[in-house]
Parts: C-alpha cells; structure tokens; sequence
C-alpha cells in the first residue's frame, strides 16, 4: 500500500482532534478510580516487556498486550486502558516490521484504538460492568463482555479502515479469528492477574506476571525455532529446483523466485562480474516481476575496491545510513535496508546477489547464513547450465563452418511446418546448394583449401540470410536455407543474388599443394534449387527431396551455375 502525503497529512489532522477529544471523555464519562501508583507502575513494566515478545503466529505477527491493558481497563477504567494502549500502539513502531510510514502507522493504530477503547469501555459500563470489584460473577460476565466487544469492533473498524484505504472489500478473516482467539486467551489471565493483585498486592506478579512471560519466552524460542525449519526446508526446496533447472535463464529465474520464501526481500539483483571488473545485471526482481530491465538499481559497470560491496562475504546493511557505503549504487524507491552476498565459484567471485528490503533492520543474521548457503548452490547450478547450454550449442552446430547442422535444420523445419499449419507463418520455402565441381577444386588445392573455402562460402552465406530465416550446411558442400514467410518469388530473386555474388567473388586460399604456397584467389560457382510449402510438399522430408531436385535438374542438368526452381515441369521430368 502506497501512502501518499495528503493521507498523512489527513490522518495526523483527525489524530491531533481525535486523540485528546477520546482521552478527555474518558476522564470525563469514566473517571479512574484512586490509582495505586507502584501498581500502576507494575502493571506498566509488564505491558512494556510483553509489547517486546511479540509471537509469529501463522506468518502474523501478534503482540499480547491486551493481557495487561484488560487488566488495568478492569482496575482502574478506560481512561488508563486507553492510555496504556496508546502507549503499547507506540512500542509496536519499533517491535513490529511494516513498510508503513511510521508517523502515519502510528496515527492510524491510536486512531483505532482510541474508538476501541472508547465503545468497548462504554459497553462494559452501561452494561453494569463495576470497576475494581471485588465481585467475581460481575467482572467475568461484564468482564467478557468487554472482551469480546474489544476484539469485534477492532475487528470491524479495521476493516472499515482497509475499505476506505484500498476501496476494496477484503474481509480479513484470519486477522478476525486470530485477534479473536488471541483476546479469549489473554482474558482468563487479566481476571486472574486483578484477582491476584486484589489478594496479594504487587507480589501478584511473581504468580502470575513473570511465569506469563516465561511462558512466552519458551514459547518464542520455539517459534522461532519452528521460523528456522521453515527457512531451511524452504532453502532445501530451492536446493531441488536448481537442480532440476538446466537453462541458464531458467536457474537464474528459479534462485531469485523461491530466495523469497526464505529471505522476503522487497527487490533483487543478480549481477554478474565479468573478468574480475564488469558488473552487469543478469536479472532482477521489483515488485515481484522478474526482469532484465530493471530500474530500482543503477551502478557504476567498473567494478573498482571502494565500491563497498564485499567480494569474499555476504554482509547486511541494516540502515539507509549504512548502505550508503554501498558507494556507486544507487536504489530508487523506499529503502531500509540491503543484504549483498558474493557469487563464488573455485573460491573466486563470479557475481553478486543484492537484496533490498523497505524496512529498517529488514534482514536477519541467519538469513544471511542461509543465502550464503544457496549462493554456493547457485554458482554450481549457473556453471552446469552454461556447460549444457554449450553442449546443446555444440551439438547443432557444424565444427568446421559454425553454422547449424543437418541435426538442428531437421528440427527446425519440422517446426516451421507446424508453424505453417498452424496459420503463424504464412508461406515457408527451401533454398538448397551444391558447389559446382568442389572436388575438382579439393583435388587441384587439397582438402585443407577445400575445407577453407567452405567456411568463407559460409560467412558469405550469413550476409544474405533474413532474420527469421535459418541457415544451415546440410552435407559435405551444401548448404540450406529456410525461408519463412518467403514466397517462391521472392526465394528465386534471393537465389539469383546469392548466385551472382558467389560466382563474383574471388576467396584467396593458400594452396596446400603447390610447392610456393603463395596466396591465391580462387573462383567458384554455386548451383541452387528452390522448393516450397504448400505447392510444392506438404512435410520436410518431401521438402528437402524436391529442392533437392530442383538443384540437381534445374541447377546442375541445365549446366551448373544455376537456380533452380521446383514446378511443374520437373515433375513431369522426374
Ligand atoms: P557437382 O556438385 O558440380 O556435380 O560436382 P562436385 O565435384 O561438387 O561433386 P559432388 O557434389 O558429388 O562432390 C562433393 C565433393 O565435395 C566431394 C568431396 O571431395 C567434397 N567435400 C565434401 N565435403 C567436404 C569437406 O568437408 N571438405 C572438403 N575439403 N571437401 C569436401
Ligand atoms: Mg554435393
Ligand atoms: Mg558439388
């Protein structure tokens, strides 16, 4: 949620009537009784302790404060409750993470609270409920009627509040149960902790106040333990899926996905180091979309020492303040803290994850040792894709020419045929060569001088194929090139360009054969056959064969330097 200055500025105006008018009418309706003030003091010390326990329940985090302002709501009225809760509202600023603005936070939770502690307050009196009684039936009847009254209409009126913020209904129902279930809990413990006090004084506290706050700090170390397995079984799931990844693009995707279940970060940045003094972005992550554009992060590409990013360890900068010794890095938007983490391979630096949180303090000391973990897992998973992505490469490309082979055109046209049938491309047509005489050349040159020109034939090649066109050597000194969306026309004029440029052209060799070995320009031709989908064949292997013919009787029969095209009349010939 994106607070803009006019919200706040409305807030804090309603706040600066709306706070003082509650605190006055409660004084007013509901006077306090005679405060004992060592009790109140009491009473104080615990609510401040309990406000800084707060528990994660179900990815919520809940403080149990209510324990302690129920107890003096039930002792000393609404005007103390209110002010306690005011009080706990301004602990939770520091004890609670929200991307909030404090200010703003801070206004709208004593805002709520304020009519909270009003109507509920209001309830119990007018309901018959007495304070500081002695009377027990009267303070747990009127006692849980206050209770149950605090959680509903804190409830209602946040949600009252969520509609007018976001103009959208979203009932919060794990919210509502958790608030209400939590409040039902406390309750029996703020009867108790009255009653006590009642009996016992301020010793009241050594019975119930610090065994209720042990409890909690058990009950916390649990939690966080169980917060603890959920990171790590989170960090073994990344584990498996990087594993699972082979694409390069696909491994990098995955990591900086599912990094957010163990360290929830607002952005990322995967930046690579090239040769030890290049950054540049792989891809990032902002607003929870996956980019290679980003635009929260811009830096200085020469990576140079003060930089302040860390090559050996993953480090975490708590404050805006800190992070600015990230000096050549620039974050647009809300920042409150960054993590950075070394990409190492053999012990070197390959790269670099940084993480960018809203919030002060945003990231913990054990997510760091997570993502410290993962990065190694990371580095392997990048190496093992880019040896895949290589063989992959390796094994559809020709050795000799670099162009693709006979293996990788096969697939492709099955493709393109599909993509014809399919309506994507609306014409697909063939274009296949033969050197004329190439052995006569490798018999006057040698082979080497043979092999020589091929590659030169093939770059020439690569200056006249389309973009969306796919070339590729098809045998010992043929060549095939898949013209989508080319009509036979337009394939024919192509050919004839071709043709013409290879017949022009002179390719220097060294002879192998001659005995001088002197540079030498040698001339050679190209015959050509031009076959197309539909007219001509319906599949690829019917495809290939009549362009096949179309080289061989239009280019070669017809006496070499020649293009080709299948018809009507080749057919009738064949
Ligand atoms: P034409 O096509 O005009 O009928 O005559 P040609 O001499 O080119 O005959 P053909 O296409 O039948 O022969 C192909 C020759 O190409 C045979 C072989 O010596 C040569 N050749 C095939 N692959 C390679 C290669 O990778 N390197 C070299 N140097 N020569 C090759
Ligand atoms: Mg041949
Ligand atoms: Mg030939």
């Amino acid at each position: 949620m994106v607070i803009t200055k006019r919200q706040k500025y409305i807030i804090f105006i309603i706040w600066l009537f709306v706070l003082p008018s509650g605190l006055l009418l409660a004084y007013n309706l509901f006077p306090a009784l005679k405060i004992d003030w060592l009790n109140l003091a009491v009473l104080f010390a615990l609510l401040v302790v309990t406000m800084t326990m707060p528990l994660k329940l179900n990815n919520m985090s809940v403080s149990l404060e209510r324990w302690i302002t129920f107890t003096a709501f039930f002792q000393y009225g609404v005007f103390v409750e209110l002010l306690f809760t005011q009080i706990a509202m301004f602990i939770l600023l520091f004890t609670r993470k929200s991307d909030l603005p404090p200010m703003y936070r801070f206004c709208v939770n004593s805002l709520i609270f304020t009519l909270v502690s009003l109507v509920s307050g209001a309830f119990f009196h007018y309901a018959g409920g007495v304070i500081g009684t002695s009377d027990f039936m009267n303070l747990i009847l009127f006692g849980l009627l206050y209770a149950i009254s605090y959680s509903v209409i804190n409830s209602a009126i946040m949600q009252l509040y969520l509609y007018f913020e976001t103009g959208m209904l979203t009932v919060k129902e794990k919210y509502i149960v958790w608030d209400f279930a939590v409040t039902m809990l406390l309750f029996p413990f703020s009867i108790a902790l009255y009653f006590l006090s009642d009996l016992f004084g301020n010793k009241a506290i050594l019975l119930i106040g610090i065994p209720f706050l042990l409890v909690l700090l058990i009950v916390r170390r649990y939690n966080q333990s169980n917060n603890m397995n959920d990171k790590l079984y989170s960090a073994s799931i990344i584990g498996h899926e990087l594993a699972d990844r082979i694409g390069f693009e696909d491994v990098i995707r995955t990591f900086i996905k599912e990094l957010k279940n163990v360290v929830p970060y607002e952005s990322a940045y995967v930046l690579d180091l090239r040769a030890g003094e290049h950054l540049i972005t792989l891809m990032g992550s902002e607003d929870g979309i996956l980019t290679k554009d980003i635009s929260g992060l811009s830096f200085n590409p020469k990576k140079s020492e003060d930089d302040g990013l860390n090559m050996d360890r993953p480090k975490i900068y708590s404050t805006k303040k800190e992070a600015s010794e990230l000096k050549h890095f620039k974050f647009t938007g809300q920042l409150g803290s960054i993590m950075t983490a070394p990409i190492k391979r053999n012990q070197k630096t390959e790269g670099f994850l940084i993480l960018t949180s809203k919030q002060k303090n945003g990231f913990q000391a054990l997510e760091m040792k997570i993502v410290d973990v993962l990065t190694g897992y990371f580095a392997i998973s990048l190496v093992k894709a880019r040896y895949y992505e290589k063989t992959v490469e390796q094994s559809e490309r020709c050795g000799l020419t670099k162009l693709h082979n006979f293996r990788y055109l096969d697939a492709k046209l099955d493709e393109e045929i599909i993509r014809f049938h399919t309506g994507e491309i609306t014409a697909l047509t063939l274009l296949m060569m033969d050197i004329d005489h190439f052995k006569v050349i490798n018999d006057t040159y040698g082979h080497q001088c043979g092999n020589d020109l091929l590659v030169a034939l093939a770059k020439l090649l690569e200056t006249f194929v389309p973009e969306e066109a796919t070339l590729a050597r098809f045998g010992g000194e043929e060549f095939v090139i898949a013209l989508p969306n080319y009509n036979k026309n337009e394939t024919v004029r192509l050919a004839e360009k071709i043709r013409k440029e290879v017949a022009f052209s002179a390719f220097r060799i060294k002879p192998d054969l001659t005995e001088k070995r002197e540079p030498i320009d040698v001339h050679m031709t190209v015959s050509i056959g031009v076959a197309s989908v539909p007219e001509d064949s319906g599949d690829a292997k019917e495809l290939l064969r009549n362009a096949d013919r179309a080289l061989y009787i239009g280019g070669k029969q017809a006496g070499r330097n020649r293009v080709g095209v299948y018809g009507k009349e080749y057919v009738e010939t064949l």
